[in-house]
């Protein structure tokens, strides 16, 4: 659909229309969505939801063109398996290395950490982000929890914070000196713990922005890839 016509319609709606999905042509953003395992569909679904246009990503060609990716939620070590299985783990690497905008929630952000504790003795990563996640960091008693959390460089100052939703999360146990602290847990036994951070292409979540229906984070990617 024409960009204007489109905003038009979400003006309409009352949905927020993002910047810069549309490029000075006119042309959207194509995002691609890393989809050997994991809540592929729910990304898919809010990225377009902003207008971006998004491609399943299985195979290494299906990389050419995209103006940004996002690593899913899912199982790290699977996905781990999987990106090796299907030829994609080097490629993806050097299109990171190479500066690609690049996503990843929960288990997508293990992927891209430079170190992981608790990991399986095979687990290896895409790395790139200069941070230690903790595997399943918040323990067995809650496994999932729920909570407001305010990032402020990412949402504004005065904005209502995000639900975020944690499934046997990582946290970020430390991060180098290029990373960005964008989200911090604010209660309970894990007040204090990093659950989102930046260091230039590459953002990362602890939580699920993708199951609550709540743009913002997507929003806020989508402005790293133009
Ligand atoms: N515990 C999973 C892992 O280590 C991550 C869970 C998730 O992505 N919801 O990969």
């Amino acid at each position: 659909m024409h960009a204007a016509r489109r905003t038009v319609r979400a003006l309409a709606t009352g949905a927020r229309v993002p910047r810069r999905v549309w490029d000075a042509s006119g042309v959207k953003s194509l995002i691609g969505v890393l989809a050997v395992q994991g809540d592929v569909r729910e990304h898919a679904r809010s990225l377009e939801s902003l207008g971006a246009t998004t491609r399943l990503i299985r195979r290494p060609e299906e990389m050419e063109g995209l103006d940004g990716i996002v690593l899913p939620g899912g199982e790290s070590t699977t996905m781990d398996k999987l990106l090796r299985a299907f030829g994609l783990r080097d490629p993806l690497r050097k299109r990171l290395q190479a500066g690609l905008p690049a996503y990843g929630s929960c288990a997508g952000m293990i992927l891209l950490a430079d170190r992981v504790l608790d990991a399986t003795a095979d687990q290896e990563t895409l790395g790139g982000l200069d941070v230690t996640v903790r595997r399943n960091a918040f323990g067995r008693q809650v496994d999932s929890f729920e909570e407001d959390l305010s990032m402020p460089e990412v949402l504004g100052e005065r904005s209502e914070p995000v639900r975020a939703v944690f499934i046997r999360a990582p946290w970020v146990e430390s991060v180098g000196p290029e990373v960005r602290v964008l989200g911090t847990v604010s209660t309970g036994p894990a007040a204090g713990r990093i659950v989102a951070v930046r260091q230039a292409n590459l953002l990362a979540t602890s939580f699920h922005p993708e199951v609550t229906g709540d743009h913002r984070i997507h929003e806020y990617f989508l402005g790293m890839t133009r």
